[in-house]
């Protein structure tokens, strides 16, 4: 990971302005990750909405076998 980076002024989601010399680093009024780049930021939220894509895939898979197990007996 790079270090020492020219200081940039990066402001939070929370609207805190926090001055980077890091490639990531934490707010230090809401405590949440920020990047000294926007694009990584980007893509990093990118990442969550795939994780959270793919547990509701399993979850309505896990379901379907559930019923499918219930269901299929009792008939
Ligand atoms: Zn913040």
């Amino acid at each position: 990971m790079e270090k020492n980076l020219e200081p940039k002024t990066v402001t939070c989601r929370c609207g805190n302005p926090i001055v980077m010399t890091e490639e990531s680093d934490w707010c230090t009024k809401c405590v949440r990750k920020v990047y000294y780049h926007e694009k990584e930021q980007r893509s990093h939220r990118w990442d969550n909405m795939y994780i959270f894509g793919v547990i509701v895939v399993v979850i309505t898979f896990l379901a379907y076998v559930f019923l499918e197990l219930i269901v299929t007996p009792a008939v």
